[in-house]
């Protein structure tokens, strides 16, 4: 039979699908001569083993934990249950990948009424030994008995109001032994057995209940969150215990080696001096930062910033610390890579290879490339008139503003009906995920910036304010109030996690401007990468943020959006009523110069660089009135004023819409299709082209359009709108007496064209692959009808893994695309090939699109930087892989 249980002398930092992330790191720690508690992990295998005979803990991995356990207290010199010299464990959950605070840790295992008469001999502390045997029943009760927290802390509170106490450090050891025996009455009330004495039977429960936190429901929520798979399962951690709680040369903290909101190279953390184990992280408690250690303890700080660096050294990144200090000396209890937001990502991973910790290889693979979007979302207006109500502690950066609710429930609810909502909570706990999920930002009274409400908050990338002391919250009446400002219900407030403040109303943002290490992180992006990155862009103002977010190009210009301004509509609408390709074309004539300006614009901004720009796709009906509302109106018009001549026009109007109207627009009479119904539509849209480039030329601006003709399934279809094209180009051309290089292609977003692309390679100069449509079209779903309808199930039932319009579905859709390039580089090796639809950019679709030989990849102009980074991320994993 496999190991089932690991001494810390005996795993390492590769063991955590064994291990669980924090076993593994404890091992290694353990390994690299860290001052870390000795003990056991028993193995993830052992939690499945568990959940497979029906969640017993079975013989053999018994035996292999008393086994382990005798080995810690031979190794500590002490012995759980021992009368004189008594071993204290904490039994702590541990994920392949992290899960913070989402199962359950007991600590203190061991203490009874025995042990805790040893324990008080042996530091001579009783009113420590008596709290710390009080906290073990409190936390044994919840996490193992599964009593609610609520009946423990309402008897203390009730004995602290008897005794005409405020806080608990006023209470005495006999008051702690009084309410010990007040615990213990609870507990016989809840479970009509008294409270487990023996310290052997209070560990097997323990594991017991760890192994099953694995299902708790906010785990479970927290995984499909994280897209964690069920099938890991937690292993379970048990360590000899350190006191952080026996005098003030004790204390306990959690820091992070470099700022994980800035990225500063400073240690940056909280402690508490004489205080326990969960005491940071839960906020009940507002820490002090790490850098007043250095006076209170200047020894232990010195410790603290050694192991620190030899820490980040060895694990080569930024490093979230938790550790203890009992009696002056400094114990480690847990590393693991901190959670940081983008801005501080970015600026660690530029540091760190700068002073040559890492590589810039190792620099890039270290961001998130979905993180970046961060670093480009607006903040406030710091100009703009506001009147700052409060301020707390900024514990995640950006800003939001959204409407007031109080708990997690309403959360939810008001972001279903579409609200933008502000969760404001004394302090968050982990059953309030799904409020977090569901505001814009987070504001708590408590809790400093290691608390539950400012970790989640900053992996999420939401803003968040803690530790707001001036807020005082009624959540039963739904309102807080800061000095005689009261704020209700449901009003509107902003925050700003920058700087921590909260402000009364919206106020107005800016768009975000990017830092030194953003730009030399992307420059080494752009070095490393194998895949071209450009842009959709359909306008100056887009390609120019498309320009300044570092875009090689524009991948796609879609030509409808020009159509859908206000200034042209009026044309647009005669030109779709027009009831002959006569008049039709009068009113082309109109839309000519227009479009040629647009063109010129986007030419102008990008230059010499390549401009793909697609003719009209989308169905003529989009540019008219919804059918059902003009019904409505011509209906009662037909009432209220028969004879007028806007009724006419309306019922002209109508007709039209009518005769338009399709069972199924995205099947429909759209794409190429409409270039071969109405050739002068294309046509003018490529001699407005044209033109456009001959300006530029004549500023000395050599353009070569690319010409992309929509919705190709057939190489026919694209056979005649080539020849349309030519033909339009060449007279322009002839005309200006030019010579231009200009190429034309298409998309491909129709399986048949995938399937038949030799034969579509003949009649283009380049692919771009359409997946937006591709997908629709491969899986049969229209996207409106399967995002509103049954998608979600599908994710949620797992029938999908991922929503596949944001996700390249690489098994189906993806193999289209790879017989796209392959039959089409069969009959034309230099055939330029690239992505436009939304895949373009998301970071597993942009690794599947180099891997596929693809020339480039293309996406919103926000979406850039990200798709640079996970380019270079892509290509470097694949050289290390050959
Ligand atoms: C596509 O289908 O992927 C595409 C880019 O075109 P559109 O989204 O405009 O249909
Ligand atoms: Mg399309």
């Amino acid at each position: 039979m496999a190991k089932q249980v690991y001494m810390f002398d005996e795993g390492h930092k590769d063991m955590k699908n064994q291990l669980g992330g924090k076993g593994a790191n404890l091992a290694e720690m353990t390994q690299i001569g860290l001052p870390v508690p000795y003990g056991f992990t028993i193995t993830t295998d052992a939690c499945h083993s568990y959940y497979q005979d029906g969640k017993l803990v079975n013989t053999a991995l018994k035996d292999e934990i008393i086994q382990a356990l005798h080995q810690l207290e031979a190794a500590t010199n002490k012995k759980l249950g021992d009368k004189e010299t008594p071993l204290f464990v904490s039994v702590r959950s541990g994920s392949v990948v992290s899960m913070p605070g989402m199962m359950d840790t007991v600590l203190n295992l061991g203490m009874n009424d025995l042990t805790v008469e040893a324990q008080k001999k042996l530091t001579g502390n009783g009113r420590f030994a008596y709290d710390s045997y009080r906290r073990f029943i409190q936390m044994f009760s919840n996490v193992v008995l599964g009593i609610d927290l609520y009946f423990f802390e309402n008897r203390l509170d009730q004995l602290k109001e008897a005794k005409g106490y405020i806080s608990d450090p006023e209470m005495t050891e006999e008051d702690w032994i009084e309410l010990i025996l007040s615990y213990k009455d609870l507990v016989v009330k809840h479970t009509n057995q008294p409270f487990p004495q023996d310290p052997i039977e209070q560990l097997m429960f323990a594991i017991h209940a760890v192994f099953d936190s694995w299902n708790n429901q906010r785990a479970i929520i927290y995984r499909q969150l994280n897209r964690i798979p069920d099938s890991y399962g937690t292993a379970v951690n048990i360590q000899s215990m350190v006191f952080g709680n026996t005098g003030n040369d004790s204390g306990t903290g959690v820091a992070f080696t470099r700022n994980p909101s800035t990225g500063e190279n400073l240690l940056y953390g909280e402690f508490l001096l004489n205080a326990q184990g969960e005491d940071v992280v839960a906020g009940i408690r507002t820490p002090q930062p790490i850098a007043q250690l250095e006076q209170i303890l200047p020894d232990v700080y010195q410790q603290f910033v050694n192991a620190s660096l030899l820490l980040e050294k060895h694990y080569r990144d930024m490093q979230d610390i938790e550790f203890t200090v009992e009696q002056g000396k400094l114990y480690i209890l847990q590393t693991r890579n901190g959670k940081r937001t983008a801005a501080s990502a970015v600026r660690i991973a530029v540091e760190m290879a700068e002073a040559g910790i890492i590589s810039k290889e190792e620099a890039l693979l270290s961001v998130e490339a979905e993180q970046l979007n961060q670093l480009l979302h607006r903040r406030i207006d710091n100009k703009a008139d506001m009147i700052i109500l409060t301020k707390g502690l900024p514990a995640s950066p950006g800003a939001a503003t959204g409407k007031v609710v109080f708990n997690s429930d309403e959360a939810q609810a008001y972001h279903d009906k579409g609200e933008k909502v502000i969760l404001v909570r004394p302090e968050t706990t982990p059953d309030d995920i799904q409020g977090i999920i569901a505001a814009e930002a987070v504001v708590t009274s408590r809790g400093g910036m290691t608390s539950h409400a400012a970790v989640v908050a900053r992996g999420m990338g939401k803003p968040c304010i803690c530790g707001v002391e001036s807020l005082k919250i009624d959540t039963q009446s739904k309102r807080f109030v800061v000095r005689e400002t009261t704020v209700n219900h449901l009003d509107i407030i902003t925050i700003d996690g920058d700087t921590g403040s909260i402000i009364v109303g919206e106020v107005p943002m800016i768009e975000p401007k990017n830092s030194s290490h953003f730009h030399q992180l992307l420059a080494w992006a752009d070095q490393e990468k194998g895949i071209d990155v450009r842009a959709n862009a359909d306008n100056k103002e887009d390609s120019l943020k498309a320009l300044e977010l570092g875009a090689e190009g524009i991948g796609l210009c879609r030509t409808e959006h020009m159509f859908m301004q206000a200034d042209r509509q009026k044309v647009v609408k005669e030109m779709i009523l027009s009831s002959s390709t006569q008049e039709r074309k009068i009113c082309l004539a109109q839309l000519l110069p227009i479009q040629q300006g647009d063109f010129e614009e986007i030419f102008e901004v990008m230059q010499d660089l390549p401009v793909t720009i697609r003719l009209l796709d989308p169905p003529l009906h989009e540019f008219l009135p919804d059918k059902e509302e003009l019904l409505i109106e011509v209906t009662a018009m037909r009432i209220t004023e028969p004879d007028s001549t806007l009724l006419k026009e309306k019922e002209l109007l109508l007709k039209k819409v009518q005769e338009l109207s399709e069972m199924n627009p995205m099947l429909g009479h759209r794409g190429c299709r409409l270039g071969l119904i109405h050739p002068e539509i294309y046509a003018m849209q490529a001699e407005a082209i044209f033109l456009a480039a001959i300006t530029m030329h004549q500023k000395g601006i050599h353009v070569k359009p690319e010409i992309m003709i929509p919705l190709v399934g057939h190489s026919n279809e694209l056979k005649i709108m080539r020849k349309l094209v030519i033909d339009t180009a060449e007279a322009v051309l002839a005309k200006a007496s030019i010579n231009m290089e200009y190429t034309i292609g298409t998309m491909i977003e129709i399986p048949r064209a995938a399937l038949t692309a030799e034969q579509i390679a003949a009649e283009a100069d380049f692919f771009s692959f359409g997946t937006n449509d591709l997908t629709q079209t491969t899986f049969g779903y229209s996207r409106d009808d399967a995002e509103g309808k049954f998608l979600q199930t599908y994710l949620e039932q797992n029938i999908l893994t991922e929503n596949p319009f944001r996700v390249l579905d690489k098994e189906g859709v993806g193999q289209l695309v790879e017989i796209g390039v392959n039959k089409g580089r069969s009959v034309k090796p230099e055939l330029k090939t690239g992505i436009c639809g939304e895949h373009g950019g998301e970071a597993s679709s942009i690794a599947f699109c180099l891997h596929a030989g693809l020339d480039y990849v293309s996406c919103s102009p926000f979406r850039v930087p990200l798709a640079r980074l996970a380019a270079a991320q892509a290509t470097i994993r694949r050289q290390a892989i050959t």
